[in-house]
Formats: structure tokens, C-alpha cells, sequence
């Protein structure tokens, strides 16, 4: 009997709503993995590359040009309705500069249509930005830029997130929580004051990873072994085929 429902568990797991996860190794089904670029694509290339792969010999590669117009990002609508745990392998060439950019960007329906809540840099290290508001998680300060970490170049790095339905926003990198980066009930973070000045609470319907830039920074990101899911897979697990 135990046999019977474990089996029926693990048939079920496939076909569970919202979870998403691919290695790239069968290829790049840009059906599943859709390219994003709402409202204009102009130089930005997303492909499938076998000369890098955090795992066997695919990844896919983004040539993001500079400008608001030279973004371009692939990724799924497939989104778990509760919370949202993200894990990708991520490979920049260039650093994050002073200058405004985003490497994983969502439509928010919290926040109105065609409104994102976006990943990227700003002062040389990683951060949130609301699109409706501008505002930033963590707050540019001195203090603010010191609670959070540069995104290292030339090789794979572990990046992991969460999204809870209360408004949480955890951070990892490479297994390590990133403080400026997390906002939840119990702990306090003293430079999220420009983003906990909104209630909003992210409701996120896609999920993109590419490359978007409001000056004229360009960079080559390469993305590997994406998870989607409503739990935590870490580091370690999770990386499928579909
Ligand atoms: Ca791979």
C-alpha cells in the first residue's frame, strides 16, 4: 500500500503546476523556455552554447547589448502559485558597474500590468528593483551597498531566491544568505526603508533571465541548470532534464 502511493507520488511530480527546471543538456526548447522582450529587441541574443556548461555541455548564453532596447531575456510562465524558490547557475562575463541593470526580471501583477520586479546591479552589487516605484532592496547607502555582494565573473555561480506570498525575499548566494538582500517577518533589515516603504507584496507571473540595461553597460551572461520551484533545491539538488 505505501509502495503504491510512493509510486503514484513520484508519477505525480512531473506533471506538479508550476515547477520548472531544465540543464539544457536535450537542447533549448524555446517553447518552454520562451525569449522576453516586451516592448523592443533590438541587439540582444539569446542561444544555446556547448562550449560552457555548469553541468554537461549546454548552457544557454545571452548577448545583452546596451540600452533599455538591447534586452532581451528566456524563461516560463510556469510559476508556482505559493512561494517561489529560484535557483540558476550564472556566468557573467563583466562585473556590475555603478550603472542600473537587470539579469532576471518578472511581470508583477502586484504592482500593475507590464510592471516587473527585477534582479540585477546597481553600485556594483546585487539588488532588487520595483519597476512601478524604482525603489531598491537594499537601500544604496553606504550601509546598504556594504549588506550585499558583487556577482563574480568568469565563472558559475550558485544564485538562489525566494518570493513568499507575505512579501519575503530571501537571497543566496552560493548557499549564503545575502542580508541586505532579505526581508522577512522576524528579522530586520535596517536598509530596506526605500522598499518596505510600499506593502507590496510580489505576485510574480513569469520568471526571465537574461539581460536589461538602462545606461549602456552590455555584458554575456551564461544560465545553467535553472530550478523553479516551491521548495528550497539549494545548490546541489534539482538540476533535471525536462
Ligand atoms: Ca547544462
Amino acid at each position: 500500500m505505501f509502495g503504491r502511493i510512493a509510486l503514484l507520488a513520484l508519477a505525480l511530480v512531473p506533471f506538479a503546476v508550476g515547477q520548472a527546471a531544465d540543464d539544457f543538456e536535450s537542447g533549448w526548447d524555446d517553447a518552454a523556455w520562451p525569449v522576453y522582450a516586451p516592448d523592443c529587441n533590438q541587439g540582444g541574443k539569446v542561444s544555446l552554447d556547448s562550449t560552457t556548461a555548469k553541468s554537461g555541455k549546454n548552457s544557454i548564453r545571452v548577448d545583452g547589448a546596451g540600452g533599455f532596447c538591447g534586452h532581451v531575456f528566456f524563461g516560463t510562465t510556469k510559476v508556482p502559485s505559493g512561494d517561489v524558490y529560484v535557483r540558476a547557475f550564472v556566468k557573467a562575463s563583466k562585473a556590475l558597474t555603478d550603472s542600473h541593470v537587470s539579469f532576471i526580471t518578472m511581470p508583477d501583477s502586484a504592482q500593475g500590468s507590464n510592471k516587473h520586479l527585477r534582479i540585477g546591479g546597481q553600485s556594483k552589487i546585487l539588488m532588487y528593483n520595483r519597476e512601478s516605484d524604482d525603489a531598491t532592496l537594499p537601500d544604496l547607502s553606504p550601509q546598504g551597498i556594504a549588506a550585499s555582494k558583487a556577482l563574480p565573473t568568469g565563472d558559475w555561480q550558485c544564485f538562489e531566491y525566494h518570493l513568499g506570498t507575505d512579501g519575503t525575499v530571501e537571497t543566496w548566494l552560493n548557499g549564503e544568505a545575502i542580508d541586505g538582500l532579505t526581508v522577512k517577518a522576524g528579522v530586520t533589515n535596517n536598509n530596506a526603508a526605500q522598499w518596505q516603504r510600499s506593502s507590496s507584496k510580489p505576485k510574480i507571473t513569469g520568471i526571465y533571465f537574461g539581460w536589461e540595461s538602462y545606461g549602456g553597460d552590455t555584458n554575456t551572461l551564461w544560465y545553467d541548470d535553472i530550478s523553479i520551484s516551491s521548495t528550497r533545491v539549494g545548490c546541489t539538488g534539482g538540476s533535471a532534464s525536462p
